[in-house]
């Protein structure tokens, strides 16, 4: 197979990165890439898929890798792993052998190792210039399950219509399931053996960058978990505040210590992001020429959460603030700056945050705990989102009462659009068909 070929088997197969912001995998596949990197870190705490994938699936993964390396010419396919992850190590390390081009990478346990940024520069010592895409640095970095989901489509032409994600917090049994897309949050909490509690907030997504969602919001080809947790833990306090609140307690508690530039992982590997220096400017309503750069320099944020709930000492939340601006700035069409890399500080090393220390700033250390792998396919609706992931919308090929099959392409995207195909995740007729989705019914 060549590179055409692969390129062409994922989109029509629907594979996107499964493990952030769903960018179509076919899209990210060059020639010029010199390095594969499997990135199994997990995107956040208290989420345990990639792991169990790679304990699971060790041959089909691995198989995947290989595949991915030769079809691209790359000189080497690294397995980056985290050093806790002894069972997914102690896997790789049964077969890598049949691989010469794979070699595995132990990733320390901090936060963000899943940032591909981090990552890259952890398993190869490149830094990828801020604005940039991981191949200009010859890098292409995949997430376990995608590389799961590529040598299925490959090696038996399977589509993309299951979802693996962990569920875990206020439940009665913490699980990582296997679903099809499309199914409902509340589907999944039944398979969890419900909540443990009355009082909880739901969150699509990990304690870092999820959003809050009900039970009726519906998995999608990017969802990583589900967490049902207390109302007045701080993920949930933060994301419940309001800006204006956000921007006040900055005018009045922000002491300018610095921390949140300090453990920046951006500005740790010499980008020109730094948190307080936004927040002096928010907070005293600085408009002056000297501080146009300090607003810019907030399309170098990748929201990562850490500055809001791990820096800083006075509660204050300079990811949720910079997210709002760089919304505005965007819609108001400006473009991310032009910037040279600083070298990489020379304290990154003893500034990355550990993770088990991060779960205990979010008070969810209690819910970090075992959450086995297993099969929740048995699902009598599902509602496939026209979007699920960067790209166009797809354009729906089904109308109401037509009858479709699991893998079948059910939406299209448009003609030289951005985008992979979407496939029916169960066998049944299609119910509706609206300007979000399509509602299919066993
Ligand atoms: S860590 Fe908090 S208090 Fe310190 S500069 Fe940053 S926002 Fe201000
Ligand atoms: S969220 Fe905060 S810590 Fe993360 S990249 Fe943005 S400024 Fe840096």
């Amino acid at each position: 197979m060549n590179i055409n070929e692969l390129k062409s088997a994922l989109q029509e197969g629907g594979v996107v990165g499964a493990g952030g912001a769903g960018f179509p995998t076919y899209a990210k596949l060059s020639d010029q890439a010199e390095t594969v990197i499997m990135n199994c870190a997990e995107c956040e705490p208290l989420m345990k898929v990639d792991r169990q994938l790679v304990t699971e699936y060790v041959k089909e993964i691995l198989g995947g890798m290989n595949m991915l390396v030769e079809t691209l010419g790359a000189g080497e396919g690294i397995l980056a792993v985290k050093k806790s992850y002894t069972a997914a190590i102690d896997a790789v390390n049964s077969c890598i052998s049949e691989y010469p081009r794979l070699r595995l990478h132990i990733l320390p346990d901090i936060y963000p190792a899943g940032d591909e940024v981090v990552t890259i520069y952890e398993c190869t010592g490149k830094v990828v210039p801020q604005g940039k895409i991981p191949i200009t640095v010859g890098c292409v970095v995949v997430n376990v399950e995608t590389v799961l989901n590529l040598y299925r489509k490959v090696t038996d032409g399977t589509n993309v219509i299951h979802k693996f994600l962990t569920v875990a917090g206020l439940v009665n049994r913490p699980v990582t399931l296997e679903v099809p897309v499309g199914v409902t949050v509340r589907s999944l909490l039944e398979m969890a053996g419900g909540t443990s509690t009355d009082e909880y907030v739901l969150l699509m997504g990990g304690p870092m960058t999820g959003r809050i969602c009900t039970e009726s919001d519906v998995v999608t080809k990017t969802t990583k978990a589900v967490l049902v947790l207390p109302p007045d833990c701080p993920p949930i306090l933060h994301r419940r505040s309001s800006t204006r609140h956000d921007i006040r307690n900055a005018m009045s508690v922000c002491s300018q210590c610095s921390m949140c530039t300090s453990l920046c992982p951006r500005n740790l590997l010499g980008g020109a992001i730094k948190p307080h220096e936004f927040m002096r400017a928010l907070a005293n309503g600085l408009t002056s020429s000297d501080v146009t750069n300090t607003y810019l320099n907030s399309f170098f944020c990748v929201s990562c959460g850490l500055c809001e709930m791990y820096s800083c000492h006075q509660g204050l939340s300079p990811r949720k603030l910079l997210d709002e601006y760089k919304a505005g700035l965007r819609a108001a069409g400006v473009q991310p700056p032009e910037r040279e890399m600083k070298p990489v500080d020379l304290h990154r090393e003893d500034r990355k945050v550990p993770e088990h220390r991060l779960v205990q700033r979010l008070g969810l250390a209690g819910f970090d705990v075992p959450a086995p792998l297993q099969s929740g396919k048995d699902a009598s609706e599902v509602t496939l989102l026209l979007r699920q992931s960067i790209g166009a919308p797809c354009v729906p090929c089904v109308k109401a009462g037509d009858v479709v099959s699991a893998g079948q392409i059910v939406g299209r995207p448009p003609e030289g659009a951005l985008g992979v195909c979407l496939h029916g995740s169960i066998d049944g007729t299609v119910a509706e068909v609206t300007d979000q989705a399509i509602i299919i019914r066993r």
